[in-house]
């Protein structure tokens, strides 16, 4: 939104202090920024009191909803209680105990111990030195290379924003860092062949990573990382028979294989973990956003036997696994995530997000035929609806991502925030929502595809 800004004004003070993250600095400059003040449920409210639907769950993440009390009430207990510990050393606290207890037990495959982390990021970057620390322990120092996909997200620091895909995570940043293979993504609607069917489309996919493995040599690759569904990347649902060819090719060539659960943990796909919804076995879990619903920021690590173990015997050998934040373990994220997955669980939001999730993606169809839709796509309570200029003369000059930069900002105006992926509005919404929400959802979609069309048609 451009406007006259009025000096001194809250947004102006936000332009003149606030470096924004993932923002184009000086577009920022010349645009009125939206302040969020307060929410409620799936709502937040900007500064002039304007009500919009988080169709994002913030960033993918406030799966409660916002303003859950007894999130709140379990920090101000924690914080009362004890509002800081960490776990250096043998040092612990009850939250740490609880949360990585709690968290062994819902794992959707044997598990053998949790690390914690702070940020998604912070967390890929973690798994990736536990796999070289393991590599080494096992006298296997070549094996070191990491593979991950087209279109992944896994976070921005130096190592596991190398693993991401994305041009603007690398350039001008002197990354990505050595060690990092490329395969292809899982987006059948995108990279299939004329006449190539989804099972078709895997095995091709599994062949390529074969290829590659063959052509790195299997002693060289450490581990696969990947996203059950690639969120960021544009919500992208594997085809069938996708997971089980990579996995067999994985095992086949002793490969780790690391589950980001970031985005799909916690009920998102319509199960407790993407995992589950796939049938992946992973040997690292790595999760974060609705790990605490985004009320404070906690991620956590967790890892098989296969992988603690040799770490383990490299820690004695050395003195110490030399990894940790000051923030890892925070009691105050611990007790609110730990009470986080008790809100999941007893309100069933696990089985609410499958339920409202197949009435959003069923509504969503209904624009699959929509000229200026590409594909509706999604799983559980994640969707995305890909724009399509091609139908479009007037669209031609268009850049990528201009499309779904132009439908985001008309759905703002109609109280809906959604992202982008490029030309992908992707759609994540609080698992807490209810089928009155969906419709809204719905809705407004509608009534901006018709929008956009209107004008491109104009
Ligand atoms: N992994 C996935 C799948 C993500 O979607 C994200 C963030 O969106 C990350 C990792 C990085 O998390 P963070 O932003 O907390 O570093």
């Amino acid at each position: 939104m451009k406007m006259t800004m009025i000096p001194n004004s809250n947004e102006a003070r936000d332009i003149a202090y606030h470096f924004h993250a993932y923002t184009d600095a000086r577009k920022h400059e010349a645009t009125t920024p939206l302040i969020i003040d307060r929410a409620e449920g799936a709502y937040v409210y900007d500064s002039n009191g304007k009500r919009y639907l988080e169709g994002m769950a913030g960033l993918w993440s406030v799966a409660v909803g916002f303003g859950e009390r007894r999130l709140v009430q379990a920090a101000a207990r924690q914080m009362e209680r004890l509002s800081f510990g960490h776990n250096f050393t043998s040092r612990t606290h009850m939250p740490a105990i609880d949360l990585a207890e709690k968290l062994v037990e819902i794992a959707p495959v044997p598990m053998s111990k949790v690390f914690f982390t702070n940020s998604g990021s912070e967390a890929n970057d973690t798994a990736i030195k536990m796999i070289w620390y393991r590599s080494n322990a096992l006298g296997q120092s070549q094996r070191k290379k990491l593979i991950a996909r087209e279109r992944a997200y896994h976070g921005v620091t130096l190592a596991s924003g190398s693993l991401t895909a994305f041009s603007y995570n690398h350039e001008s940043f002197d990354m990505p860092i050595a060690n990092v293979l490329r395969t292809g993504s899982p987006h059948f609607w995108r990279d299939a062949e004329p006449g190539e069917s989804e099972e078709d489309f895997a095995s091709r996919r599994a062949n390529e990573l074969e290829k590659l493995i063959l052509d790195e040599g299997p002693e060289t690759i450490a581990a696969f990382f990947g996203e059950p569904v690639l969120g960021a990347g544009g919500v992208v649902v594997p085809p069938r028979t996708y997971w089980e060819k990579i996995q067999a090719v994985l095992r086949k060539y002793d490969i780790l294989l690391v589950a980001d659960e970031v985005v799909c943990g916690f009920g998102r796909t319509g199960n407790m973990f993407g995992s589950q919804t796939y049938d992946i076995k992973p040997d690292i879990m790595v999760l974060s956003k609705a790990l605490s619903s985004s009320y404070l920021p906690i991620s956590a690590l967790l890892v098989n036997d296969k992988v603690y173990q040799p770490i383990a015997d490299e820690s004695h050998r050395i003195g110490t696994f030399g990894h940790g934040f000051t923030g890892g373990a925070h009691p105050v994220a611990a007790a609110v995530a730990l009470e986080n997955i008790a809100v999941i669980e007893d309100r069933d939001l696990v089985g609410n997000a499958s339920r409202v999730g197949q009435y959003l993606r069923d509504g969503l169809q209904r624009f699959s035929d929509h000229p200026l839709v590409g594909e509706v796509r999604g799983v559980g309570l994640v969707a995305a609806v890909e724009l399509f200029k091609q139908n479009f003369p007037n669209a031609a000059g268009l850049k990528n991502g201009e499309l779904g930069a132009k439908a985001n900002a008309y759905l703002a105006e109609e109280g809906v925030l959604l992202r982008a992926a490029v030309d992908a509005l992707t759609i994540c919404p609080p698992l807490t929502i209810t089928v009155g929400d969906a419709d809204f959802l719905i809705e407004k979609i509608g009534k901006v595809l018709n929008r956009v069309t209107a004008e491109l048609a104009a």
